[in-house]
């Protein structure tokens, strides 16, 4: 079986300690990840503080090019980490899987290097010139979960490296494998000291998202651990960027095709096997189409195959883990004990991994958890609404506010709704989509700040205003 093992300024280190990260899909052993201890993590950031004074004295185009070469190193390596990707976290090679991951692993790190943050000159005449610098702050940790370990490593790595910052990650511990290599492979186009990784026990995050010497704090997980993260962070004033939990909405307007959203909602909904922060947790649709959107989800979600993601055939994986397969069993059991209708799936499967099957539920309405909660699973309730604007109140009732989306045939009417979603993103026939210029980010309980872009670039950064 593959070693794996952290990188301390550019070195392999591999404690005497492991523990065991399982294959969702099988329930075996997918590997054994180095348990670093709190010593590691001080290592780590001392690599990254010394590595600093050089890096951010670096030309523009120096750390430009490093955003070209990681993006060219992921690309020439995409395969193996695409594996490994599936072995630990079970999402399918294939389709909007690992290899698709991939992709966007190589297009954000491309995209990076060609974002701009040129001195601002806020005035500049008889009286002097006032410019607005922007400057890297120093270490940043970045704390990963393990829905897209990969591509949310690098969103947070590729900004951060470009603005002149070091790092040190530290991965979910269930899907820790697939980082580490990634990180050993990104240091081989890194001088030593950037970019450092450390695995180890829950006990070992705190410590790093306390340090004295982490300068920033980037966070993409649950609201509850953002918000520890956050007092975390307070002792010292770091710099925070939190992109958590969502409970996205989606509303269905009654003059709609229902066959010919089916597959957009559906993939809205379940793409990861609905283990997105972005997803859509909750569908509203018009009591006039009901019974035909439900009809025409059923009958497209009833041909997607659902397997070991190693079988090039499956399209849909397992939930990554038990604790969360065990969640979304628990908001199923809620919902049906509540009056909810299964319309597809609804039981847990005997048998090996966390398989979950795709479920729809009808006749759910608010007030139930798998309404009310993040259910993070391959579920989507399917709620009747009357009228619009109760369903954009009901839309926006949450504590949260990640994405949502409006679907209409009338796009200029489903954009003036979905402008008035309390949501960072807001989709119109579409739910979830991304681009590496367009800033994500969530409102109220969502998060902090904002990813990707130019936008997200100068969260890796400080302002030094000069007036000469
Ligand atoms: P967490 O938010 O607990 O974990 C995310 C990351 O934070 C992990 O690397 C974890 O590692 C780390 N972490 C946990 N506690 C701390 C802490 N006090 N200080 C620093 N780092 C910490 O997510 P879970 O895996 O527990 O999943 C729980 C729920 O979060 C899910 O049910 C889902 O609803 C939601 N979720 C949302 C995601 C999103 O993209 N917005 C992604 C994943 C989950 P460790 O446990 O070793 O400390």
């Amino acid at each position: 079986m593959t070693a794996f093992a952290m990188t301390i300024d550019g070195q392999p280190i591999t404690p005497s300690e492991t523990f065991d990260v399982i294959n969702p899909a099988t329930g075996g052993l997918a590997g054994k990840c180095p348990a670093g201890s709190a010593e590691d993590v001080n290592a780590a950031v001392a690599a990254a503080k010394a590595a600093f004074d050089e890096w951010s004295q670096q030309s523009d185009e120096t750390r430009r090019q490093a955003c070209r070469d990681m993006a060219r190193v992921l690309g020439e390596n995409a395969e193996e980490l695409a594996r490994l990707l599936t072995t630990e976290q079970g999402k399918p090679l294939g389709g909007l899987g690992s290899r698709f991951e991939l992709g966007g692993c190589q297009a954000w790190a491309a995209n990076t290097a060609e974002l701009e943050l040129p001195v601002e000159v806020v005035k500049d005449d008889n009286e002097g010139r006032i410019e607005i610098h922007r400057k890297p702050l120093g270490v940043v940790a970045s704390i990963t979960p393990w829905n897209w370990p990969l591509m949310i490593a690098i969103w947070h790595i590729a900004p951060a490296i470009r603005a002149g910052n070091t790092v040190v990650i530290k991965p979910s511990p269930y899907t820790p494998l697939s980082t580490l290599r990634m990180v050993e492979i990104l240091n081989t186009v890194l001088p030593a000291g950037v970019l450092n990784a450390v695995t180890g026990p829950d006990s070992i995050g705190p410590v790093l998202t306390s340090h004295p010497d982490v300068a920033k704090v980037t966070f993409t997980g649950s609201t509850e651990t953002g918000k520890k993260v956050m007092a975390n962070a307070a002792g010292t004033l770091k710099r925070l960027t939190l992109e958590l939990g969502g409970n996205d909405a989606g509303i269905v307007l009654p003059d709609t095709d229902p066959k010919q959203v089916a597959e957009g909602i559906f993939w809205g909904a379940f793409i990861n096997s609905g283990q997105t922060c972005a997803c859509m947790k909750r569908l509203y649709v018009h009591d006039s189409i009901y019974d035909e959107v439900c009809t025409a989800l059923v009958d497209f979600a009833s041909r997607i195959p659902m397997g070991d993601g190693m079988d090039e055939n499956n399209v849909l994986g397992p939930v990554q883990n038990a604790m969360q397969f065990e969640k979304v069993r628990e908001l199923v059991e809620d919902a049906k004990a509540n009056g909810a209708r299964v319309l597809l799936g609804g039981e847990a499967p005997q048998g090996d991994g966390y398989f979950y099957p795709i479920t729809l539920l009808a006749d759910v309405t608010d007030g139930m958890r798998i309404v009310d909660e993040e259910q993070f699973g391959p579920v989507l309730p399917i709620i009747r609404y009357t009228d619009v604007e109760d369903a954009l109140t009901r839309a926006n009732s949450s504590s949260m506010g990640l994405g949502g989306s409006v679907w209409s045939k009338n796009i200029d009417d489903a954009a003036a709704l979905a402008l008035r979603l309390e949501s960072g993103s807001a989709w119109v026939n579409s739910h979830g989509g991304l681009h590496p210029n367009a800033p994500f980010g969530g409102v109220k309980q969502s998060g902090i700040g904002t990813e990707f872009g130019v936008d997200g670039l100068k969260e890796f950064t400080a302002i030094q205003t000069l007036h000469r």
